[in-house]
């Protein structure tokens, strides 16, 4: 029961971020920075003593973002700049631009154009990760973070302070893979829209309560295993997907997801930070180390071979590629990643999605046909 009680609580943070945040504040006075993609390091704002708070898509329609924005923006960029524009992120103390794909970097423009928060920073990170080179400017771009931040906050961000914060963001990737792992192994475990509240909430709330949350979870394991399901088996694959419609969705279809390869999902908390060494270092790291994205090259890594063994790993028995409108590396990507399933006999769906405008009766039927192929 208690476990409902979390993911309730969970499910209702997660559905409404922005007034969670805002009353956040008012009762604790605490400074918050925003950020876009998990390719921002949150342990140096989280370590400057910030709450880092991951900006993601909200359901609006947009209307003043367009004035600013051309029509085939991807539309995280769009709705995160109707947000601002509307003032619904009045409670930002500084927002964090990774240069990652060119919808990205050219919203740091506009918002610093447009809007006045007290902190803005392009966080110009390397496009190739496999040389000495790209290593060493990384490490050097990482530490123009800190220098930033430090000169912002008005002391300095020492290395204690950065290694107390790697270790509380690894405790909190740790429960997620501890979850991740069990709904796995037991399909249904945590319905996919269950699932999904648990990491969005994992970027914007205090690392602390969330892993306490999620160690309440765990702890009652016997009670949240009793739940476990069948349905078909499915693998997600795609960028950003925080909306509930599309989870329960999912839920509605007879499938459970057994693994994903979202960056609101695995993508976000697959690997750690070591807490040896020069922090910064150990940042840049795990940055270079992870599989990459479609945004960022590196050779030495193969991308779709190491998604194919999670894939089978997982034992799911199809795959829903879940596209965000107008998401161009995650386009270009998607002929070739469908290619190497069907190399490996593995049958898939694509769904491309947009916030405020989704076609859930169309998405529906198709998503019913699929599982339906699949268990024939
Ligand atoms: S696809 Fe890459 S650039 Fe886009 S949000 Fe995910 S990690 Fe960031
Ligand atoms: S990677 Fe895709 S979803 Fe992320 S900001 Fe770029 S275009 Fe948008």
């Amino acid at each position: 029961m208690e476990n409902n009680l979390i993911l309730a609580e969970l499910k209702d943070i997660a559905a409404y971020p922005y007034a969670h945040l805002q009353n956040w504040k008012i009762k604790t006075g605490g400074k918050i920075l925003g950020y876009f993609c998990i390719n921002t390091p949150e342990e140096i704002i989280q370590g400057a003593g910030f709450l880092p708070v991951r900006l993601l898509a909200s359901p609006e329609r947009i209307s003043l973002a367009s004035k600013h924005l051309q029509s085939y923006s991807c539309s995280l960029v769009q709705s995160c700049l109707e947000s601002a524009l509307r003032g619904e992120l009045d409670f930002l103390d500084g927002t964090i631009f990774p240069h990652t794909c060119d919808s990205i970097q050219r919203l740091s423009d506009i918002w610093a154009e447009n809007l006045r928060f007290p902190f803005h920073w392009d966080l110009v990170l390397p496009v190739k990760l496999h040389t000495e080179s790209a290593r060493f400017y990384l490490i050097q771009e990482l530490h123009r973070l800190r220098l930033g931040l430090q000169e912002f906050i008005g002391r300095t961000i020492t290395d204690d302070d950065l290694r107390s914060s790697i270790a509380l963001a690894n405790a909190n990737r740790s429960l997620l893979r501890e979850i991740y792992q069990r709904k796995t192994s037991h399909a249904g475990l945590f319905s996919a829209a269950e699932f999904s509240a648990i990491v969005k909430t994992a970027t914007f709330l205090p690392k602390e309560d969330h892993n306490h949350k999620l160690n309440k979870l765990l702890s009652r394991a016997e009670e949240v295993i009793s739940r476990a399901k069948g349905g078909i088996r499915l693998f997600l694959i795609g960028s950003v997907c925080d909306q509930p419609q599309v989870f329960d969705l999912l839920d509605n279809c007879r499938a459970s997801i057994v693994g994903d390869d979202l960056c609101t999902g695995w993508r976000y908390f697959s690997e750690d930070v070591s807490v040896e060494g020069d922090p910064i270092e150990a940042l840049a790291d795990r940055f270079i180390r992870r599989v990459p994205c479609p945004c960022k090259f590196n050779p030495g890594i193969d991308r779709a071979g190491e998604l194919l063994k999670r894939i089978e790993g997982s034992q799911a028995q199809g795959v829903v590629f879940i596209l965000l409108k107008f998401c161009d590396p995650h386009a270009f990507d998607y002929p070739y990643l469908k290619g190497k399933l069907e190399e490996h006999k593995i049958q898939s769906l694509l769904l491309e999605i947009e916030p405020g405008g989704l076609p859930i009766g169309a998405m529906e039927t198709r998503l019913r046909a699929f599982v339906e192929t699949l268990e024939s």
